[in-house]
């Protein structure tokens, strides 16, 4: 069965990358009849903070990809939080010290630090281990007597010497790791809170997971990964790994950071985080006005493609067009002007009726009341083509609601006169309001030509009257939408 899983720790607000391991574990799941995981790695207790995880589940659950098993919702494979499993973690460090896989270390964090003070390049493995205080450099007697007393301590993996770690990658290929060059990483922390590496390769196991799509900036911990299931006697049930390439800032340089949103002038997380130590808000997508449709399409282009130029998918395409080959080994540059691009097309092709609830309460918020449904439901097809964001919605139809409250008198009387004046009385008093968009220009026209005026000259001034500014779809369909009364008071207040 496959069985995949999305590990974030919840250590803040949830990146786009994030979002997309997220969806890929997600696309993989459901083209292949699998399960979708959510497990909250959350085993450094220093970095946890209040709140990360129903963040997390409040934005899958936004972007349409909630788990099938979570915290919130656990199936037969629990705990869904790493920090509940915390004696097993110990168990199997133990296990691999047994076996002459690991060992304990006592080196307090002072020496540690004067270590690293004397040599910079100190790192804690084959060169330097027998100079340290350890279960391999300390004698039995002493290492029992100190584990007595219950002497603070770790336990580190002891990487072989001379081996090739060599695993075949979904999207990489074979990849392989010289475990010379890989420092004897901690298992078990002196909290007796495993790091990452135990956690993960337990977890993985315990929830049986077959498949595990995550970010590229995990390839270097891989070996160590595998030398775990390896040691652990599970090598037969490990995951088939995907590394997922890394999402780039704009300009290709480098790994889009959660610092360059605000730097570069976009958002970066997928929903607006607060930090609740702080206070400090940080912006995301939803909240700027991205439809979830618009967001999890981008990201899902975003290393991947069908092979065609096809780039609108919605969810129920990209599950049935989702294949592992087509994702990229290149980084993915992200683009901001292409990011709005998605999210203008999709609120172009989306149903009005499937906008309706979210612009009436885009609307509710200014304080603009739709008091017609049915008025509301023209509106936006009308004015839906001109919104690339959620919230231009207000400044493209709150003149439909309201009259505009102020606007350019110079920009609606350029060379005014009188016979303007009485052009504008005579189009309200006679206007048909039965008449199309098509035909109430028409006699627009005429009626200006009768007055030896040029249509040029008064449908500016025209249009600004009904929508206060310069913008908006065809005049004469906002006439027809306002209706003659609302139509007549305008221009009565734009002419006096
Ligand atoms: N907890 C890791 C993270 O925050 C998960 C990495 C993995 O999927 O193995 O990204």
């Amino acid at each position: 069965a496959v069985r995949v899983r999305f590990a974030p720790s919840p250590t803040g607000g949830l990146h786009l990358g994030g979002v997309r391991t997220a969806l890929f574990n997600y696309l993989f799941a459901k083209k292949n009849n699998g399960t979708f995981i959510l497990r909250i790695e959350d085993t450094d207790q220093t970095r946890f903070v209040e709140g990360a995880e129903q963040y997390i589940v409040d934005c899958l659950e936004w972007c349409g990809i909630a788990a099938d098993e979570s915290p919130q919702k656990p199936g037969a494979f629990g705990p869904y939080r790493q920090s509940e499993r915390k004696p097993t973690y110990r168990q199997y460090a133990e296990q691999l010290v047994a076996s002459g896989y690991a060992y304990y270390a006592f080196d307090t964090a002072e020496e540690l630090t004067a270590k690293r003070a004397e040599e910079p390049n100190f790192l804690y493995g084959q060169k330097t281990r027998m100079q340290m205080r350890n279960s391999l450099t300390l004698t039995q007697n002493e290492v029992s007597d100190l584990l007595s007393q219950n002497t603070p301590h770790v336990i580190r993996i002891k990487m072989p010497t001379d081996e090739q770690v060599t695993f075949t990658d979904m999207i990489r290929g074979v990849v392989s790791f010289d475990t010379n060059l890989v420092d004897d990483k901690v298992l078990l922390k002196a909290d007796g809170m495993p790091t990452y590496h135990l956690a993960v390769v337990a977890d993985d196991k315990a929830m049986e997971i077959s498949h595990v799509f995550r970010g590229e900036e995990w390839l270097p911990s891989a070996p160590i990964h595998l030398l775990l299931w390896r040691y652990l006697g599970w090598e037969n049930e490990m995951p088939v790994w995907a590394h997922l390439p890394l999402i780039l800032k704009p300009d290709g340089n480098g790994k889009l950071s959660k610092r360059d949103g605000d730097r570069l002038g976009f958002p970066v997380y997928a929903m607006n985080w607060t930090d609740p130590k702080t206070g400090d808000l940080t912006k995301g997508f939803k909240e700027l006005g991205f439809m979830p449709e618009a967001f999890v399409n981008l990201l899902a282009l975003l290393g991947w493609n069908d092979g065609t130029d096809k780039e609108i998918f919605t969810l129920e395409e990209l599950k049935a067009a989702f294949s592992v080959e087509r994702i990229s080994k290149a980084g993915a540059k992200f683009d901001f002007e292409k990011a709005k691009w998605f999210n203008h097309e999709w609120i172009k092709q989306s149903p009005v009726n499937s906008l309706q609830l979210t612009v009436n309460s885009i609307l509710a918020e200014k304080g603009i009341e739709v008091k017609s449904e049915e008025t509301l439901a023209k509106v936006i097809e009308l004015v839906k083509d001109r919104c690339t964001l959620l919230p231009d919605f207000v400044a493209q139809s709150a003149y439909f609601f309201a009259a505009p409250r102020e606007y350019d008198a110079a920009a609606v009387k350029p060379k005014w006169n009188a016979d303007k004046a009485v052009f504008f009385e005579e189009f309200a008093n006679t206007l048909n309001i039965e008449l199309s968009p098509l035909d109430l220009e028409a006699s627009f026209k005429a009626l200006a030509e009768a007055k030896g005026l040029k249509p040029g000259e008064v449908m500016l001034p025209l249009r600004i009257i009904l929508v206060g500014g310069k913008f908006g779809p065809g005049v004469f369909d906002i006439v027809k939408l306002l209706g003659k009364e609302e139509t007549s008071a305008r221009i009565a207040k734009g002419i006096a």
